[in-house]
């Protein structure tokens, strides 16, 4: 069987870096990665929360954490912050890690139902380390001793999505991969199979390859305009179509969350970094027009805006067969789900996990995009649900698109979540679905889905001592915040007092 021997990117922004840098990482031995990027034409420019998959992709590329937290000047993230959400005046919080501690057969959140039935009213946030170190201001790493609290964090980023390209840039030239500058010139394809066989640039030189990678971002330029790979519109469900972003000043003391808060016509993102804030505000165009949505904005910064508003357009949608003949595409080119809960780079590094798993022959089998895009699909369709829960739970607001969104009818395999959750708390999931039963608890709480009660076998503890072994857990984690570092000393501290000064207040 004939080998892949040589592999053509298409883009350069955060999707092209991270599967040149996990390419070369990986395959880098038997197969030439080339990468082409126009800087003309430039990225997307935003990109900046993470969730804790990232951690599996910085493994896989060897990133080395202090140097990384240092080259992208990132931050820490608990998780995220919702402000005004499920009702004006009401927050909740979406921890990383897990409610609780494991006691036996009864999972924790049945623990948690069964005491509220029994009259224990309080917040599954009193049982998240998570939660509660995040509205301290603190930070710490999980530890690996099951026996201890910090044992139920889990932790992610937030960096500059400029400096991570350029960063992984460095990493992959290091490991051979060759970046031609320039814009995308002509396609050539195979006469009888219509595989891509080489990419032309504007400068005339000529990337042959026997596989494609489309990072060209929202214009798809491979799998949409050559492949014609179809787009499947989900904006009927999620309606929000454009973004206004804008950096500003940076707090005097940063806080290991993002924070999306309620507006209007959509949402507002806060993600603090070691230099500066990242605002943006995702809109529904139908609904508010640009400028007052960058007014918007600009009234809602926590420090002075340090560059002009920036619009993005998008749609909500992907394309089912991403993996078409000898091309797949990775990140915006296989199409985008709004950042609410920050999915687009996880998206990006589990189409690189599932590259690299199915990686093909020089025939490209058909099977393997089959199953690649079979798993996407999956990666897609889950999270849309759990996004648009965000949407339609809520009340109290009177403004057209929180009305619409809160009567649209919604995906069959939504109701049926939910349906279950307020039955019996409990929560279904499929082995595969990224977001888990903390996140889906964190949010159908937080949104004001309550369960009735608990399943049957919450009938099985003793209601007294069942509160008891509560009401400690909820003490551990009180007394453990008081005594864990500020975010930004752990950051210093991850990079050495004299590079976090520079690095924090340079
Ligand atoms: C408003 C908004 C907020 C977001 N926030 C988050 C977030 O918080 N967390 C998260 O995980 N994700 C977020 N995302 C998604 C994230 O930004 C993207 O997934 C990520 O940046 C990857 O983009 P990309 O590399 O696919 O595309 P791009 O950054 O657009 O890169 C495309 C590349 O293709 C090149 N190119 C295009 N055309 C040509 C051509 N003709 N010739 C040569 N080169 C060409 C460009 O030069 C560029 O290098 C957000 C997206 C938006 C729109």
């Amino acid at each position: 069987m004939q080998r892949v021997r040589r592999v053509v990117i298409l883009g350069g922004g955060t999707a092209g870096w991270m599967t040149a840098a996990a390419l070369g990482a990986t395959l880098g031995q038997t197969v030439s990665i080339s990468l082409l990027e126009s800087d003309a034409i430039g990225t997307v420019g935003v990109g900046e929360a993470t969730i804790p998959t990232i951690h599996w992709f910085n493994q896989l590329i060897g990133l080395d954490e202090a140097d990384f937290v240092r080259e992208t000047k990132a931050s820490f993230k608990l998780g995220i912050e919702f402000v005004d959400w499920t009702r004006p005046g009401h927050r909740y919080f979406h921890p990383f890690g897990r409610y609780g501690v494991d006691l036996g057969a009864v999972p924790f959140h049945q623990r948690w139902l069964r005491a509220r039935a029994d009259g224990h009213d309080r917040p599954l946030s009193a049982y998240s380390l998570a939660a509660q170190l995040a509205e301290a201001g603190g930070f710490a790493r999980p530890s690996n001793d099951p026996g201890s609290i910090l044992s139920t964090l889990g932790y992610a980023y937030h960096f500059d999505a400029g400096l991570y390209a350029r960063y992984l840039r460095s990493l992959a030239e290091a490991r051979g991969v060759t970046r031609y500058e320039g814009r995308l010139e002509q396609v050539e394809h195979d006469a009888n199979s219509g595989v891509i066989t080489a990419l032309t640039t504007e400068r005339g030189e000529r990337l042959s390859g026997d596989l494609f990678i489309d990072c060209s971002g929202f214009r798809a330029l491979l799998i949409g305009d050559e492949m014609g790979s179809p787009f499947e519109d989900w904006s009927h469900w999620l309606p929000c179509d454009r973004a206004v972003a804008v950096p500003c000043a940076r707090v005097a003391e940063t806080t290991p969350f993002t924070r999306s808060t309620l507006r209007p016509a959509g949402w507002q993102w806060r993600i603090p970094l070691q230099h500066r804030t990242g605002n943006g505000y995702v809109y529904a165009s139908r609904f508010v027009s640009d400028d007052e949505a960058a007014a918007t904005l600009l009234a809602n910064l926590d420090g002075e805006a340090l560059a002009e508003p920036r619009m993005l357009r998008f749609q909500a949608g992907f394309r089912r067969e991403a993996w078409r003949g000898n091309v797949v595409a990775i990140g915006l080119s296989s199409g985008f789900l709004e950042p609410l809960e920050s999915t687009s780079i996880h998206l990006i590094q589990s189409a690189i996990a599932k590259l690299i798993t199915l990686f093909p022959d020089a025939d490209c089998d058909p099977a393997l995009a089959r199953q690649f895009n079979a798993l996407f699909g999956r990666d897609m369709d889950g999270i849309r649900d759990f996004l648009i829960l965000h949407y339609h739970a809520t009340t109290g607001h009177h403004h057209p698109l929180w009305q619409h969104t809160r009567t649209m009818a919604l995906p069959d395999t939504l109701i049926e979540k939910e349906a279950h959750y307020a039955r019996s708390g409990r929560v279904m999931l499929s082995s595969d679905e990224l977001f888990r039963e903390a996140s889906w608890l964190a949010v159908l709480n937080g949104q004001g889905i309550v369960a009735a009660g608990p399943a049957p076998i919450a009938d099985t503890l003793d209601g007294a001592a069942n509160r008891r072994q509560l009401d400690q857990i909820e003490a551990v984690i009180a007394r453990a915040v008081p005594t864990l570092p500020r975010h930004d000393d752990a950051i210093a501290a991850l990079l050495g007092e004299s590079g976090a000064r520079a690095s924090v207040h340079g």
